[in-house]
């Protein structure tokens, strides 16, 4: 009597009880006393496809088919066992199918349980397509395999379900109900073993979004670590790793939204900062919230980047001069009274060096020189040409050179220290009169310079007065110190 089972199927009518019941019914080995059929669908208009089985057969007649709960697969399965009078109650799942020798491999299964063997489980196999990778479902349908404790196909011994009630049925879902019975069967001081029968698991269809739905079990996980302990689950420890990985994932999504409320709100704010004091139009209220989501980004953009390139930008000069425009005599070429030979045209000590450190900072070089002889009738326009064709021979060349050839007593506009020539040079060299330095030796210089909006820098020599050198904005020892002055950006 001790072989003697009873066979309880839980079903909500799926198509796949009738492929159990005729794999059971074909199988070879002693036949159940009963096949218990718990028909849990909520809607039981239709008949269950239970048939067609030969009426009146050995086995048609063991089927007894009662109503469930519909409360889920633990109370269905709770009816059935307790409908069940045998020892053992093989409890089976509606979709998988036994094997051919299933009766037999359970007779002997049970035969050898000793007292103290609660349940044997049978071994899942979940067939699968060779000629391609298994789909995500399928490798979770597959996961049964390797399961443990599940009720697929598991008998129970039916003392050991009346010693601890059965099923939880506060496990309402095909989830954690058959590890939780097992692990008070196993606290009651029962052992559960492996039997060698066999039953296959065929991964049913299912749709794309079967992967979210059976996330439901998690609130199972819950309901076992509150029976069971934090430690219930230990021999497969990767859900939990699992369920905190979809925590930071939830944490990481509800801190992005709180964030992009609170990025709305500053937005508002700000916005509201700009048009409360303003005319609130529609169009310059629709202009201040617009331009107020992107300000913070434009500032923060233009901040960021300038900080970056801070060190480059020190090494730049703080003003560029675009022209300079020298005086001549006791400037660029030795004061030679009544210079009319070329021959006596010398270029002061380092003119040369420091026009070139010039021209190399991409910088033009002009000339701005009063010569009244001409205009006084002591110098000829050709001797003049002749000069200045010399000194553009040695120092040039020059982006100008401009001359004043009125007399002393002319009254023009352009003779230092009038503006005129200076504006001539700067247009002609094409740089605007405050981008250019002039760089002369006397107070007419630097006042030319003045009157034209240009900078200057005096460079004194024997015959500069004190009090220009006093009132100079910017006085060079030398030449080359005066172009040091410029390409720092000092002046
Ligand atoms: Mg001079």
């Amino acid at each position: 009597m001790n072989g003697v089972y009873d066979v309880v199927i839980p079903t909500i009518g799926r198509p796949s009880l009738l492929a159990l019941l005729r794999s059971l019914e074909a199988a070879d080995g002693p036949l159940p006393r009963n096949v218990i059929v718990v028909d849990d669908r909520r809607d039981r208009s239709q008949a269950l496809p239970c048939g067609p089985f030969v009426p009146g057969t050995d086995f048609s007649r063991r089927i007894v088919v009662i109503a469930g709960a519909a409360r889920g697969p633990a109370a269905a399965r709770n009816r059935g066992w307790r409908h069940a009078a045998a020892p053992w109650v093989a409890f089976l799942d509606d979709d998988v199918v036994v094997d051919g020798s299933w009766r037999r491999d359970l007779a002997a299964d049970l035969a050898s349980c000793g007292a103290r063997v609660a349940g044997v489980a049978g071994n899942v196999t979940v067939p699968l397509d060779a000629s391609r990778r298994p789909t995500d479902w399928e490798r979770n349908v597959r996961g049964l395999e390797g399961a443990r404790y599940i009720t697929a196909d598991f008998a129970f011994r039916r003392a050991a379900l009346e010693r601890t009630g059965g099923f939880d049925e506060r496990f309402p879902r095909a989830y954690r109900e058959d590890a939780e019975l097992a692990l008070r069967i196993l606290a009651d001081g029962w052992t559960l073993e492996t039997g060698r029968r066999r039953v296959r698991h065929p991964v049913r269809p299912a749709d794309a979004w079967i992967s979210v739905r059976l996330q439901a079990g998690n609130a199972d996980d819950v309901l076992m670590e509150a029976l069971h302990g934090r430690e219930w689950h230990d021999r497969a420890t990767s859900w939990r790793e699992r369920s905190r990985a979809y925590l930071a994932t939830v944490a990481c999504a509800v801190a992005s939204v709180a964030f992009g409320i609170a990025f709305v709100a500053r937005v508002l704010r700000f916005a509201w900062r700009r048009i409360a004091p303003g005319p609130r139009t529609p169009r310059e209220i629709a202009t201040m919230l617009a331009t107020s989501a992107v300000i913070p980004f434009a500032a923060t953009f233009h901040r960021v980047r300038a900080a970056l390139r801070i060190r480059e930008t020190l090494r730049r000069p703080a003003r560029r001069a675009a022209a300079v425009l020298f005086d001549r005599d006791g400037t660029l070429i030795e004061d030679v009274p009544d210079l009319r030979d070329p021959r006596d045209v010398r270029p002061v000590d380092g003119a040369r060096s420091a026009l070139a450190r010039l021209r190399d900072a991409g910088i033009a070089c002009g000339v701005v020189t009063n010569q009244p002889r001409v205009g006084e009738g002591d110098l000829a326009a050709e001797e003049l040409s002749a000069l200045h064709a010399r000194l553009d021979r040695y120092l040039g060349p020059f982006a100008t050179i401009q001359a004043c050839v009125h007399a002393r007593d002319a009254g023009c506009a352009c003779r230092k220290p009038e503006p005129g020539l200076v504006l001539a040079a700067a247009r002609e060299a094409g740089a605007d009169p405050a981008d250019c330095v002039v760089v002369g030796d006397i107070g007419s210089d630097v006042d030319a310079a003045r009157a034209a909006g240009a900078r200057a820098i005096l460079v004194p020599t024997r015959d500069t007065l004190a009090e220009e050198i006093a009132r100079a904005p910017h006085v060079a020892r030398d030449l080359g110190a005066a172009v040091d002055l410029i390409l720092s950006g000092a002046v």
